[in-house]
């Protein structure tokens, strides 16, 4: 049985005094649920600037809440003006990197190639990889619901070591940031695709350990009709998780 995983895309929001403030009220929220939020793994991506306050703050609290960070440089260090190293994430504690959003393959132009490289840099430094993929409605029309995602987790395992654990997240481009989510059965068809994907190139135990998650206007609201659904194990959260009761209420959707 996989762990299910709510995890909280900040993208370029809360400067790192809100981060504060943010994080401890968060954690009050989620102090009445500890026992839900045990079986659940609950992880924030707060900006660069952000990772070394709110890690001194759940270090310090022993908050159950992990930390991640919304890119990595496919370099480990040198002439890369403007870039994160993994390494350096690596010191803070971050356990999770997200690679391959649609917002950085769409305005950073990233390629499935530079994300395969990143994927690899994660690994290398001993970082999760949450790699997104994700269809434009305009794909949807063309190709249908899985091409375009299945095609491009291929390109993206192509790094991925026998055993390396990775994590998957399916954001339908259209369902992101626009209050439309896609359906429980539109997000089950296609997570089950890419389970597929990853039983054909990493095996059947690797496939079966894997969290698929779903992204693209998840609320507290929807969240559970989303975890109904046996290829779906968990939710990489936008817009919602900037409200820490919304979040705290879809950390807790079993109750
Ligand atoms: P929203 O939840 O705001 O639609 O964003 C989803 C997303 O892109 C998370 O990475």
């Amino acid at each position: 049985t996989r762990r299910p995983l709510i995890a909280g895309n900040w993208k370029m929001n809360l400067d790192h005094l809100q981060s504060i403030a943010f994080v401890q009220k968060l954690a009050w929220s989620l102090k009445d649920a500890k026992h839900d939020y045990q079986t659940v793994e609950a992880a924030i991506f707060p900006p660069f600037t952000d990772l070394r306050s709110v890690q001194t703050l759940l270090d310090a609290d022993k908050l159950e809440l992990e930390l991640g960070a919304q890119d990595l440089s496919d370099n480990d260090s040198g002439a890369f003006t403007g870039d994160i190293s993994g390494a350096f994430l690596a010191k803070l504690d971050v356990k999770y990197v997200i690679v391959g959003h649609s917002e950085r393959r769409t305005i950073h132009h990233e390629s499935d190639e530079i994300v395969a490289s990143k994927v690899a840099a994660a690994h290398r430094n001993g970082l999760v990889p949450v790699i997104c993929v994700g269809e434009t409605a305009d794909d949807l029309e063309k190709h249908g619901p899985s091409a375009v995602p299945v095609a491009q987790l291929k390109a993206a395992l192509e790094t991925v070591p026998a055993d390396a654990e990775i994590v998957v997240a399916y954001e339908p481009v259209w369902a992101i940031g626009s209050g439309q989510a896609a359906t429980p059965e539109q997000a089950e068809q296609v997570c089950a695709a890419l389970r597929e994907t990853l039983a054909e190139k990493l095996g059947a135990d690797q496939a079966s350990a894997t969290r698929v998650l779903y992204g693209g206007s998840v609320k507290a609201a929807n969240i559970a009709t989303f975890m109904r659904e046996p290829n779906v194990d968990g939710a990489l959260v936008g817009g919602a998780s900037l409200d820490t009761n919304e979040f705290a209420s879809i950390v807790r959707y079993q109750n």
